[in-house]
């Protein structure tokens, strides 16, 4: 028996063989998914590569499986959708890759038996290259239907979910996508538009005002600010503070929603998820991004955050 298929008999009595959404398993060729339902189907797929997105040198496989599949998630969550299936495509460093991928798939199915998510199939090879794990992941809308970037009016308050900044201290890897918040959230209040925060606060706020027509202004003293942001701050001393960084760290992965105002002061008044929402400002008709002044003004805030480079 070659090490391919013994690593692919293990996978097989580690992951669940089926489920609704997909009834066949990894037996097959294929994947067979069940579509049933009213909710159309929302896919998303997200690559991560060692020395870019982990640091296997510094962090177990586990966490890197998990973040792959996690990744996922949140973007899922983004659109208040369902998640029930996913694809995994690896390619595993030759030297001790077995090891590494059994690590690997332990961390993705321990985070998708928490959000009950069937591994329905995918691809793993060897090469001699770093780890690079792909993830695809497929979910249903929900109802009202799914939350777009561009629902967002000029006078809808910005609400987002937990802290922001220094993820890179550890966040990053152990991050609990929200998911059962966006699902709650889009059944029980009116949200115009959201997304999850991957990039930074500021860079993520500026594209869901852009895809949406208008602008943002901040109070940046509501930010809400991570302990990590405050210890990144103080670890690096580079004149960078705790602020600027929740407001361009990234990777966060928390939901940044536009709510109508009245439907704001409900939200933040309720409470009702086991993690904090907080109103940070308001879409504005013009476009761009400010920040509020205590004086009543407005000053121009620059996004920033992590931009893909891409050459050429
Ligand atoms: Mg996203």
């Amino acid at each position: 028996m070659s090490s391919e298929s013994a690593f692919l008999d293990w996978l097989r009595q580690r992951a669940p063989s089926s489920s609704d959404a997909a009834p066949l398993g990894l037996e097959d060729d294929a994947a067979l998914i069940r579509v049933r339902g009213p909710g159309d189907w929302i896919l998303t797929t997200d690559m991560l590569m060692d020395g870019t997105d982990f640091l296997l040198s510094e962090c177990d496989a586990r966490l890197a499986g998990r973040k792959a599949l996690a990744v996922n998630l949140s973007d899922l969550a983004a659109m208040a959708a369902r998640p029930h299936v996913a694809l995994v495509s690896v390619a595993l460093p030759r030297r001790d890759g077995h090891h590494l991928g059994r690590q690997l798939y332990e961390g993705i199915l321990d985070l998708a038996n928490r959000f009950d998510v069937t591994l329905a199939g995918g691809d793993t090879n060897s090469w001699d290259g770093p780890l690079v794990i792909s993830v695809t992941l497929a979910g249903t809308a929900t109802q009202p239907g799914p939350l777009l970037r561009t629902g967002a009016r000029p006078g809808d308050s910005i609400v987002v979910t937990g802290q922001f900044g220094g993820s890179i201290l550890g966040h990053h890897l152990c991050f609990v996508p929200r998911v059962a918040e966006a699902l709650h959230l889009n059944d029980e209040y009116a949200l115009h538009a959201g997304m999850d925060v991957s990039d930074g606060l500021t860079l993520d706020l500026s594209r869901l005002a852009q895809a949406s027509g208008c602008g943002a202004v901040l109070d940046l003293d509501t930010v809400p600010i991570a302990p990590a942001a405050l210890q990144l701050a103080s670890l690096r001393n580079d004149g960078t503070s705790a602020l600027d960084h929740a407001l361009g760290d990234g990777e966060d992965f928390e939901l940044l929603l536009a709510v109508p105002v009245e439907e704001a002061d409900r939200l933040v008044a309720e409470q009702p998820l086991d993690v904090p929402l907080t109103r940070i400002g308001q879409f504005v008709d013009e476009p761009g991004l400010w920040a509020a002044l205590p004086d009543g003004r407005r000053q121009t805030l620059s996004p920033s955050g992590y931009l893909h480079q891409m050459d050429g």
